[in-house]
């Protein structure tokens, strides 16, 4: 059934575990999604970000993301992933999204700050959630970026200009009322190039300040533990996607290199073979993510 942000974060919150959010590109990533959510009984989120228009509009899958999410044995949020302004945010919205993202992280404190509480207001109204994102994620060339910042760590002087900064994301959220931050504190989108250096502990130095659900972006390519202490941390949603893509890609290779020159091809059991792999993938994922810390 189509669910909130909110009940999804409360829950979350109380029995301190983290929700998956996967990204709904197709709809072969969006079916392995359900079908994984259905599999083991959990709740999960489902996002759709500008970028992802090259392989189909918002306008084109939100029916077919509602549709689905309407009709799922288990609760489905529908989130609006980077939301580029305000505009997209809206469309997303009368669209039937329930949760929006506006990402403004690149412009200047200022911007994000008037741009967020501006959504915020318009969201809250009609019961639609608000996601932020304060600080900079980057995002690897490699895999589907997801329009956020495509700067590196060398434009910046020092990490703390990079990272979340605990006493600006509490002025942040009292002055924009968001109900959900991504933050920063070494992840980032795509395929990690070398292992990420990760403040896991930063995540717990914020939510002394504040204590609203926090967003992990860039959520493929941890370890087992370091997800354990994210969560353990405050981290109550998990942006992934990277290695779900992966592993539907290297199955669809796999058993296409195993067809013998002269053999019938149907394209039709190409997106079966990967929407398999990515479910089996993704069951993984949301059994890491609510086991909790
Ligand atoms: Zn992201």
């Amino acid at each position: 059934m189509l669910a909130s942000l909110n009940e999804l974060m409360k829950d979350a919150c109380e029995k301190n575990y983290a929700v998956g959010a996967f990204n709904a590109t197709n709809l072969e990533s969006l079916t392995a999604a359900i079908q994984a959510a259905e599999e083991t009984g959990k709740a999960i989120i489902l996002n759709h970000a500008d970028v992802h228009s090259k392989f189909i509009t918002l306008e084109e899958i939100a029916p077919i993301m509602i549709n689905k999410a309407d009709k799922a044995k288990v609760p489905v949020c529908l989130n609006l992933d980077h939301g580029a302004s305000i505009e997209v945010c809206m469309k997303a919205i009368r669209l039937g999204f329930t949760s929006v993202m506006l990402d403004a992280s690149g412009a200047s404190y200022e911007e994000n700050l008037r741009e967020t509480e501006l959504i915020c207001r318009l969201a809250h109204s009609v019961g639609v959630t608000v996601e932020a994102e304060l600080g900079h994620i980057f995002s690897s060339d490699i895999g589907v970026g997801n329009g956020a910042v495509q700067e590196t760590l060398e434009n910046f002087e020092s990490a703390e200009d990079v990272y979340t900064d605990p006493s600006v994301a509490k002025d942040f959220v009292e002055k924009t009322g968001v109900d959900v931050l991504a933050i920063a504190f070494g992840t980032a989108h795509g395929v990690y190039q070398k292992k990420p250096k990760l403040d896991l502990d930063r995540i717990r130095l914020i939510r002394e300040s504040i204590d609203i659900p926090f967003v992990m972006h860039g959520g493929s390519g941890l370890t087992d533990e370091e997800y354990r202490i994210a969560i353990n941390n405050g981290i109550r949603k998990i942006n992934y996607y990277t290695y779900m893509a992966l592993a539907g890609g290297k199955a669809v290779k796999e058993e296409l290199d195993k067809i013998k020159a002269g053999e019938n091809v149907f394209f039709h059991d190409i997106p079966l073979i990967g929407i398999k792999a990515m479910k089996e993938d993704i069951v993984r994922a949301i059994r890491l993510f609510s086991r909790g810390a």
